[in-house]
């Protein structure tokens, strides 16, 4: 990070809650249920689906997991009364996975079988390397349970990725469903990639796999070498808008809300531009819409996880006018 992101990360703890309010409020639909259905329904104007996240992670006791299934059981209500095209996503951490396994194993299931009944996707968000594995081992258990609306995230700077791919695709079959992206947090050079240009062809060599794997193929990134690449690989393979998904000579049973093999995503408030123009070329694009009061505690770790955000939050504040979503 240079000089000017840790000046602004410095800064953070110091600037009043209302000014990171301000800027959150370009990333996070708000504290509540209502607002996340507000701005959905609002932004399902745009040809966008979503998938929508609780804000919190890393709890301290499994009381505060039983928050999380409360609220995501409402959450999932609200979805279906708004007839919204959306899924949701959850940290596993959240649910206990850092307390008690078994326990959020338990939880995850009880979700799962919520959301079936809608036939809601539930997606698995991917969090740091001490829960890499469990996570992937979480969604192989349901699927061995006959529960396959569920799919990981993986993340393409991490050396495992490409292994992952291939294990999980070989036990999960036609029903695989990943997200993948470059990866949040800053993991070490023994267990991941850490120079940008070898962050993206990674993440592309995975999106590369996942398409040759049969896996629906969910691409999580906003940066145009990836999306550019992704959009590439798609018509080498005669995948594309309005074209069945050329893998499978028969139509794979999914949750509702899929698009033909893959999908674009980005989160709530970033290069909405971009995501609109692939929209209007008929790709399945999803927005990420975190919501919750924990939206505070949120934008500060995002940013001490990944200081390169401080540059984005300095833009919103030295150019106000570009702070929309
Ligand atoms: P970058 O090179 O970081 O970004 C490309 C460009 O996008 C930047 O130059 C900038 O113009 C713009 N941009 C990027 N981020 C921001 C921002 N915050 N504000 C404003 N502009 C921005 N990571 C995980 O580890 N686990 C997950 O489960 C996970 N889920 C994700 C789900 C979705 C839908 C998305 C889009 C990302 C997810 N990520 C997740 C985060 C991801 O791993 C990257 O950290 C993040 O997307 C930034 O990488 P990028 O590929 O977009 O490229």
């Amino acid at each position: 990070m240079g000089l000017f992101g840790r000046v602004i990360v410095g800064m953070m703890p110091l600037t009043p809650r209302f000014i990171i309010r301000w800027i959150a409020k370009r990333y996070v639909a708000g504290t509540d249920i209502p607002s996340a259905i507000e701005l959905m329904s609002r932004m399902s104007s745009e040809g966008a689906c979503f998938t929508v996240d609780v804000l919190g992670e890393d709890i301290e006791s499994l009381d505060e997991a039983q928050f999380f299934m409360d609220e995501y059981s409402r959450l999932l209500d609200a979805i279906v009364e708004n007839n919204l095209d959306a899924n949701i996503s959850i940290k596993p951490t959240a649910l206990g996975l850092l307390i008690d396994e078994s326990t959020a194993l338990a939880n995850i299931e009880e979700l799962l079988i919520r959301a079936a009944e809608d036939d809601i996707f539930v997606r698995l968000d991917m969090e740091d390397h001490r829960v890499t594995q469990a996570t992937i081992d979480t969604a192989i258990a349901m699927h061995t349970k006959g529960l396959t609306n569920i799919g990981v995230v993986l993340q393409g700077r991490l050396f495992r990725t490409l292994s992952d791919i291939l294990e999980v695709s070989s036990v999960t079959g036609s029903s695989t469903d990943f997200r993948i992206c470059k990866g949040i947090y800053l993991e070490s050079a023994e267990i991941s990639h850490t120079r940008y240009r070898e962050i993206v062809d990674a993440t592309n060599r995975s999106i590369d796999l996942m398409l040759d794997s049969g896996a629906y193929t969910a691409i999580a990134s906003h940066d145009t070498p990836v999306i550019k690449h992704s959009l590439e690989s798609l018509k080498s393979r005669g995948m594309g808008p309005g074209v069945e998904d050329p893998r499978y000579s028969e139509p794979v049973p999914r949750s509702a809300g899929k698009g033909p093999g893959y999908e674009f995503q980005f989160l709530l408030g970033v290069r909405g531009n971009i995501r609109r123009n692939l929209a209007k070329q008929g790709h399945r694009t999803r927005v990420y819409v975190p919501y919750g009061t924990k939206w505070y505690e949120y934008s500060m770790r995002r940013l001490r996880e990944n200081p390169e955000v401080a540059l984005h939050v300095a833009k919103a504040l030295l150019m106000p006018w570009s702070n929309r979503r």
